[in-house]
């Protein structure tokens, strides 16, 4: 039953971009958990013949090393979005430094990598209202930053999506690429998650989710992959659960594994841009919700 669709995304917070957007004390000028992260995911995916989304978080490409790993996985067949210029939440800010995130994260990213970027993730899923029109302005084709939750429309203020990608906007076309619902779990079963809490978290938002209509959005954190951190990097025992120090890379990688076996006995996975290629075909640019493409878009 391998024919939804599914897109594998990972948003690329290092260790202090998970410190900053925490309020805790950005801890070193180096960043082992972005480096050992990224590297480990790049041979993961490379060894199960997945090609990602990665959302970027902008400031970051102008650390030449981080930018050398980035350069690498271009090479690999990655594409690549925006995760924010600094990873601050969004929802508060002022007019203009939204717009800077927002819109200055996407020019960054594109000029240092030579592609055209077309996706956005709010960081801590900040997004309200306000943030999508900013998003749509600066003229990125969709957002992946909204959970179909009673909850969450009611904290946003957005209307609760229907199964799959829909255009949260009247009269724009940014398409919205919602996360899976978690029904009645109490957290999201995206991999991180499901790494503190074991595979079968994982197994269970699988059940509870049924067949996404639109793209089944999986996502990944660089923490998911990394090499665990030393124990003064981490800011208490917060810090290590939240970088998932407390599991070995090879643990981790197992559990990865095992998830993505999971996943592809129900859908297939399909790059983000081959996805949207097929819903602009399919579904016009005023269409609704989007029609998932068949397994024929495999990529
Ligand atoms: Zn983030």
């Amino acid at each position: 039953m391998a024919g939804a669709a599914a897109v594998v995304h990972v948003d690329l917070d290092g260790a202090r971009h998970i410190s900053r957007v925490h309020g805790w004390p950005e801890r070193g000028d180096d960043d082992p958990l972005f480096d050992t992260g990224l590297r480990n995911a790049l041979e993961f995916f490379r060894a199960t013949g997945v090609r990602a989304t990665l959302f970027v978080i902008a400031e970051d490409v102008r650390d030449p090393r981080k930018l050398a790993l980035l350069r690498e996985a271009a090479r690999q067949g990655h594409e690549f979005a925006s995760h924010s210029l600094t990873h601050r939440r969004l929802d508060r800010l002022a007019p203009e430094t939204l717009r800077r995130e927002v819109a200055e994260s996407r020019a960054l990213i594109g000029e240092a990598l030579g592609v055209e970027i077309h996706g956005f993730r709010a960081p801590a899923f900040s997004v309200n209202r306000r943030v999508l029109e900013c998003v749509a302005d600066a003229g990125y084709r969709y957002d992946s930053s909204v959970f179909p939750t009673r909850r969450f429309a009611k904290r946003t203020g957005l209307s609760r999506p229907a199964r799959g990608a829909y255009r949260p906007l009247p009269g724009r076309s940014l398409l919205e690429l919602p996360m899976p619902s978690p029904g009645p779990l109490p957290l999201p079963f995206h991999p991180s998650y499901s790494l503190v809490l074991g595979t079968w978290y994982f197994r269970a938002g699988l059940r509870v989710t049924g067949a996404a209509a639109g793209p089944f959005v999986v996502l990944f954190h660089l923490t998911d992959f990394a090499d665990p951190l030393a124990g003064d990097r981490t800011n208490g025992w917060r810090g290590r659960l939240f970088t998932l120090s407390h599991l070995t890379a090879a643990e981790k990688r197992q559990r990865c594994a095992e998830m993505l076996d999971r996943l592809r006995a129900r859908y297939s996975i399909v790059t983000t841009a081959s996805w949207l290629a097929h819903h602009r075909a399919g579904a016009g640019e005023d269409g609704g919700t989007a029609a998932p493409p068949t397994a024929a878009s495999r990529s």
